[in-house]
């Protein structure tokens, strides 16, 4: 089976990079959020990924981001949204719960033969199989932030997951300018996260037991490693909202850290590079 006709449910930080990216490799897309004010949100994050396509893929020609960009379709309306999926690839925020409500919702509206893909970061898919009335149809395609130039697209599925969705789903991220990583049996936090998390997690001890401060932590990695990127610098491009999600799952350090990302940043809108702010300023 050919995934042409895509919906994607959850329009923030991850869900619409992924709308964008679908766009711009010419498919239909159309982005599901709960609220007018959350496709507000979605819309200025739109806009602003015609120039980051541009830029990246078209030396600044806005022509073909911005017909990527015009093509895509926004609802409040779930059923209008996946009337014609092939593919359905869920992006809502990082809770069972909200997952669990999300799914049972969808299998009531979504046609049969559309396959279900979820972008959780660090969710089993089989923690949300039973949810989804098609369990051999639901499989992960997890996709990196700034999914543009990191382009992974892991591909996951369960015990239960359909071989031929799976070699669909593969070729759907291969066909959408992706990188498709085949990730062999079901591991929490896949390939790129099982390297991430703990590292991320290492940094937000070493600030929260007063060892060093989020710029020398950063600085220290940089320096002593020739990586690009600091971990405060990379929590700042994951968000600090999905952040405070994983830290407050974690131990009692680490819900120390959710707890200052809280009082510190997220309750004055600090939500990472998104928002302009969150360790670091960004313009
Ligand atoms: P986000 O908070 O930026 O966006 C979540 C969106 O879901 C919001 O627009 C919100 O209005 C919407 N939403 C809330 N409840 C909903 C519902 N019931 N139905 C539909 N939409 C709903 O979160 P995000 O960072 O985009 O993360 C979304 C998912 O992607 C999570 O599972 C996360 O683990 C995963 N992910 C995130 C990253 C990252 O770097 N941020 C990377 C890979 C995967």
């Amino acid at each position: 089976m050919i995934l042409t006709n895509t919906t994607v449910l959850g329009t923030g930080v991850l869900g619409s990079q992924i709308i964008f990216q679908t766009a711009y490799h010419g498919l239909p897309v159309v982005g599901y959020d709960i609220s007018a004010e959350a496709l507000d949100a979605a819309n200025h994050r739109l806009d602003a990924l015609v120039q980051n396509y541009a830029d990246y893929f078209d030396s600044g020609d806005r022509a073909k981001a911005q017909a990527a960009r015009d093509s895509i379709k926004l609802t409040t309306d779930l059923a209008q949204a996946v009337q014609d999926a092939d593919l359905v690839i869920e992006a809502v925020p990082e809770s069972l719960a909200i997952k669990q409500a999300t799914y049972q919702a969808l299998a009531a509206v979504a046609p049969q033969h559309t396959v279900f893909a979820t972008n959780s970061s660090t969710l089993l898919p089989s923690d949300i199989a039973p949810f989804t009335g098609r369990p051999d149809k639901f499989l992960a395609l997890h996709y990196a932030n700034h999914v543009w130039q990191n382009n992974t697209g892991e591909v996951m599925g369960t015990s239960l997951t359909d071989a031929d969705d799976y070699e669909a789903v593969v070729d759907f991220a291969t066909r959408t300018g992706l990188e498709a990583i085949r990730v062999l049996k079901e591991q929490p936090g896949y390939l790129l996260n099982s390297l991430l998390v703990p590292f991320l997690e290492a940094a937000s001890h070493l600030l929260v037991n007063g060892v060093a401060d989020a710029a020398t932590i950063d600085k220290t990695w940089k320096l002593g490693t020739g990586a690009p990127k600091g971990p405060f610098e990379i929590y700042d491009i994951v968000g600090l909202n999905t952040a405070y999600n994983i830290s407050s799952q974690g131990d009692d350090t680490s819900k120390k850290f959710a707890e200052l990302l809280k009082s510190q940043y997220i309750d004055q809108g600090k939500l990472g590079a998104a928002t302009g702010e969150g360790f670091y300023k960004y313009n």
